[in-house]
């Protein structure tokens, strides 16, 4: 087993190569991140968060450079057991929470667990645990619609809880809230990060909120710098 959950080395990404309209937006990111360390990612808009978020999440593959998880070289794997990592490995956050909203709270952290397999009871036991921990229990039966934006976030960070990813990725996961609200939500999910002792990459807009995790990376012209 590595020691680091996560190992991205020498990435480099480009949209639409060899044309005039070419993007350079990674020119040779490496990151490390061990079990339990929160990373900020802070970058301007445009930098490439959400590329280099898609490709250490496998929903994208680099051009060049390496991604590992766990020990494993994803490259060398095939798309099917590269899906079947991701599923199992990876919970991904974004700014806009995407709950189902024909589902209730509870449901929509129930389903990728029966998709995963887990018996019915097993999951609405851990999904009715994730919503008390984030605060929002007595919420677990209303639909997305009926919950303010910080609840409907809580939710989305119990359903990429909801199969004990050992990798957490969020893309501005407070980035639509007001600041006040932004900060309540933004302790739910470092509380719920430091229980389950993930490694995490948390890309934000909000210095203060970089400030409170473990480490600094910004992304600049391409490349990470450490803070
Ligand atoms: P961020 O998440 O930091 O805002 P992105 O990773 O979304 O940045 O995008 C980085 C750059 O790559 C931007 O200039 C964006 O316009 C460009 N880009 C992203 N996706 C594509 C794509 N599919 N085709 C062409 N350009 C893209």
């Amino acid at each position: 087993m590595s020691e680091h959950t996560l190992r991205v080395a020498d990435l480099t990404k480009s949209y639409n190569a060899g044309k005039p309209n070419e993007v350079r937006v990674l020119q040779g990111v490496s990151l490390d991140v061990k079990p339990g360390e929160v990373v900020a990612l802070v970058a301007p808009s445009g930098a490439g968060k959400s590329t280099l978020l898609h490709i250490a999440g496998l929903l994208d593959i680099p051009d060049k450079g390496s991604v590992q998880i766990e020990g494993t070289d994803m490259s060398r794997l095939s798309d099917r057991k590269r899906t079947a990592v991701r599923r199992s490995t990876v919970g991904f956050i974004y700014q806009f929470h995407h709950l189902l909203p024909e589902f209730t709270a509870l449901e929509n952290i129930v389903l990728p667990q029966l998709a995963n397999g887990v018996a019915d009871k097993a999951a609405e036991t851990r999904a009715m645990a994730l919503l008390d921990r984030v605060g929002i229990g007595a919420r677990a039966a209303h639909r997305p619609a009926a919950l303010s934006g910080g609840e409907q976030q809580r939710v989305a960070f119990c359903r990429a809880l909801a199969n004990e990813p050992s990798l957490l990725l969020a893309d501005e996961p407070t980035g639509n809230l007001d600041p006040d609200t932004s900060d309540r939500v933004f302790d739910a999910l470092m509380a719920l990060v430091r229980d389950t002792g993930l490694a995490a990459v948390i890309a934000t807009h909000n210095l203060d909120l970089a400030a409170r995790m473990d480490r600094q990376v910004r992304l600049n012209g391409g490349v990470l710098e450490t803070s």
